[in-house]
């Protein structure tokens, strides 16, 4: 069996969970364990979703990566901010990116760079995020973690994340992303919480759903 171990030309590896749940920090362990290659080189890029961070440092390494940040809605740039001599590319919260990721990462595949991925693969509501289960079915090694349950005392493994409005369950009709710094920055009464399946609350889900199924499957 193929280890995780150096770069591997054209092999996708997807990194995903909840928030909370180490998957960055899991792809930089991987990134930290790479011996020195000479002519070898790494980016990082980020959807410009979020752009208040601009480096990601990795905890138990020594190591900080500069982000380059792409825009959310056209991931195709990712194509023009790699060169030949990178050999490994990382990309971080992935499920932020449009439709055409799936292009590029194949794309990338094909030019025999090793991707690693890491992104949620829920969104608040419990719904597969974006891209992120195409990249999972593609891939050729997906890492899922969990976090602890931050609901009161349970601390059971948690797949799953919560978003809290004023200390309240997000309801299911609101909107999945809040794009741009400001909103990001003017949502204070906002907060997320890493919860197991039992402690996970989407008010008006089951309306939602039960309202999707009026429409007969088979007919
Ligand atoms: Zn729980």
């Amino acid at each position: 069996m193929m280890e995780e171990h150096g770069i591997i030309p054209g092999r996708l590896e997807v990194y995903t969970g909840p928030m909370k749940s180490g998957k960055t920090r899991q792809l930089l362990l991987r990134v930290d364990k790479l011996p020195y290659m000479n002519g070898c080189d790494f980016i990082f890029m980020k959807p410009d979703i979020d752009t208040r961070e601009p480096v990601i440092k990795s905890r138990f390494g020594k190591l900080t990566y500069d982000v380059t940040y792409i825009p959310h809605d056209n991931p195709y740039k990712i194509l023009e901010a790699v060169n030949p001599e990178h050999k490994l590319i990382g990309l971080e919260e992935a499920q932020f990116f449009s439709k055409g990721i799936e292009d590029v990462v194949e794309e990338l595949i094909e030019r025999d760079v090793n991707v690693l991925v890491s992104g949620l693969d829920l969104d608040f509501r419990g719904e597969p995020f974006g891209s992120m289960p195409y990249l999972m079915s593609i891939a050729d090694k997906v890492h899922k973690f969990t976090a602890v349950c931050e609901y009161d005392g349970c601390d059971s493994p948690a797949t799953r994340t919560q978003r809290l409005v004023n200390g309240e369950p997000a309801r299911y009709d609101e909107p999945l992303v809040k794009i741009g710094d400001e909103e990001i920055q003017g949502a204070k009464n906002e907060s997320y919480e890493a919860r197991c399946l039992p402690h996970h609350f989407v008010p008006g889900r089951e309306e939602a759903r039960h309202k999707a199924k009026i429409i007969p499957l088979n007919k």
